[in-house]
């Protein structure tokens, strides 16, 4: 792409003051307001392979593809294809349709420990639901989750939750009542002897632990060695379930996930993001005798108007078709690498004290001394100076997550060339964050 000088942000702009007076923050979801990092957000027109378009002509690199959902980048036109044939076959039916048994089955030929499933249209949804079901199935209350780890935005889930919670430094929710999170115990991530501790007290209470296997909503965090198989062994023990959201790290981490990297089988599983290819659709299943206490079949309730929307469904089956082959894998670990050794080599040479953490092509680079292995490591990071880092990105064309606490995704769409251009604005935004 031919790059050009990005326009310093007028006094007036008539279409934010406009979203401001519409919309709380002038967004429909938190982060993209820029709170963190100052400034107004931009207003995109449209996006195509490794760049988007603003409303005032302004193009940029983008490395949020839509919070990791656009693996394959803006608009691919096999995906693009799929979606418009769908859509003029009808755009929802409220019944079944022959495309969902096809996207079940590449599912499921990611992800054999999910033996039956259902389609929603928001990782809230699906984590939630599969809480719901694992309390309804075991007849337990309690689930255990992570600081940091984020869930959606259901009112159980939100305590010390990840993502936008912590951009914007909030303990939770109000809204939330007392009685609405008394069931969710909180525990450091990577903390197996607090993991232990929990049980010892509350075992036979405890549903569920649930947590993202790599955390991508705290910054990249890695499970420790032993992290993960240590909750499988507890849980197991303990007669509770599993829950990996793999949200984020379905088909990101590996077409498997991390589950599939690991070999981990967890009770049930939450996927979301690519799985819909960029439109509104997750899932959650796993055990065929647990998915069986869903209705109609069982008495734990859920449901949805759009659940498996046909287009929906296209996006997620054109886009894990090119997954399959598993040489997107291939290449995206390559130009992640690339861009990984290119950043610690710019931050190196202007002086910055910083990390860069990488799993697949996911990465964050944290503005702290040391690796985070919990969220209290990590907001330890100098907001202040990723704001800086941030701007001087944006303001040489480089659109990345407006928070210290995001990850930065790499698609196939991201060539060597675009890399290099980043790097280059990197070291030159390290010196002027510095
Ligand atoms: C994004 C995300 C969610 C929430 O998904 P939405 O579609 O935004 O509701 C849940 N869990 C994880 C791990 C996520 O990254």
């Amino acid at each position: 792409m031919t790059a050009r000088p990005v326009r310093a942000s007028p006094a007036a702009d008539p279409l934010w003051e406009e979203s401001l007076r519409l919309f709380p923050g002038g967004v429909n979801s938190p982060v993209r307001a820029f709170r963190a990092v100052g400034g107004r957000p931009l207003i995109l027109t449209s996006g195509r392979g490794a760049t988007v378009t603003d409303v005032r002509g302004d193009t940029y690199l983008d490395f949020i593809g839509s919070w990791g959902a656009l693996i394959l980048g803006h608009a691919p036109a096999d995906v693009v294809a799929a979606v418009s044939a769908a859509a003029q076959r009808g755009m929802s039916f409220g019944m079944p349709t022959a495309a969902e048994p096809q996207l079940a089955g590449l599912i499921q030929s990611a992800f054999p420990s999910i033996e039956r499933m259902r389609f929603v249209s928001s990782g809230t949804e699906a984590a939630m639901s599969a809480m719901r079901l694992a309390r309804g199935a075991t007849g337990r209350p309690r689930i255990v989750k992570f600081a940091g780890c984020y869930h959606g935005h259901s009112d159980a889930l939100l305590a010390r939750a990840g993502s936008g919670v912590t951009t914007l430094g909030l303990p939770g929710s109000a809204g939330v009542t007392p009685g609405a999170a008394a069931d969710t115990v909180v525990l450091p991530y990577n903390d197996l002897t607090a993991v232990r501790k929990a049980f010892a007290d509350h075992g036979p209470t405890i549903a569920a632990v649930i947590v993202e296997p790599v955390a991508a909503n705290m910054g990249v965090v890695s499970p420790r060695p032993g992290f993960l198989e240590g909750l499988r062994a507890v849980t197991r023990e303990a007669g509770s379930l599993l829950i990996f959201d793999e949200v984020i790290t379905g088909f990101r981490i590996a077409f498997g996930g991390v589950q599939g990297l690991t070999g981990i089988r967890p009770d049930l599983t939450c996927l979301g993001k690519i799985a819909g290819g960029g439109l509104p659709l997750a899932v959650y299943g796993g055990r065929a005798d647990l998915m069986g206490a869903l209705a109609p079949e069982g008495p734990v309730y859920q449901a949805g108007t759009l659940s498996g929307n046909p287009v929906a469904v296209a996006a997620g089956t054109a886009t894990l078709r090119r997954l399959q082959t598993g040489e997107v894998y291939a290449l995206l670990e390559a130009r992640a690498a690339l861009l990984e050794a290119g950043l610690i080599r710019a931050a190196a040479e202007a002086g910055a004290i910083c990390r860069v953490v990488r799993a697949s092509s996911m990465l964050t680079v944290f503005f702290t001394p040391e690796v985070p292995q919990d969220l209290a490591a990590a907001e330890r990071a100098d907001t202040e100076r990723f704001g800086r880092f941030f701007r001087a990105m944006l303001r040489r064309g480089i659109l990345i997550p407006p928070s210290q606490f995001e990850a930065w995704f790499v698609s196939v769409a991201h060539e060597p060339d675009d890399i290099s251009r980043t790097v280059a604005a990197a070291s030159e935004a390290f010196r002027e964050a510095a």
